[in-house]
């Protein structure tokens, strides 16, 4: 054995320093999320055409997940920024808050 405390420092602060580098970099990204989540409008449901198929069904403004129609099957709407994107083969036609 001759590892003495001195050769065991510097590779200890290293790490303690790129823990403390992830750290603040995932509390930027939340702070980040947080202020896009503020700034949007408050959640709205939206009534919505399939193109394809002609459906209509009310989906909710900010979604986390894709939305299908739910009679073809094809995706509707994707989460972006919280909020649902609209896809080209969904058309808008109301809003309801
Ligand atoms: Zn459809």
């Amino acid at each position: 054995m001759n590892s003495s405390p001195n050769d065991m420092k510097p590779h200890y602060e290293g790490s303690t320093l790129s823990k403390f580098i992830v750290r603040t970099i995932i509390l930027a990204v939340i702070s980040l999320t947080k202020g896009e989540i503020v700034q949007q409008p408050r959640s709205k449901f939206l009534k919505v055409q399939c193109l394809d198929c002609e459906n209509e069904q009310i989906i909710f403004g900010s979604v986390s997940t894709e939305v299908k129609c739910l009679k073809c099957d094809k995706v509707l709407a994707k989460p972006r920024g919280g909020k649902a994107k609209l896809m080209p083969i969904a058309r808008e036609l109301e809003q309801f808050s």
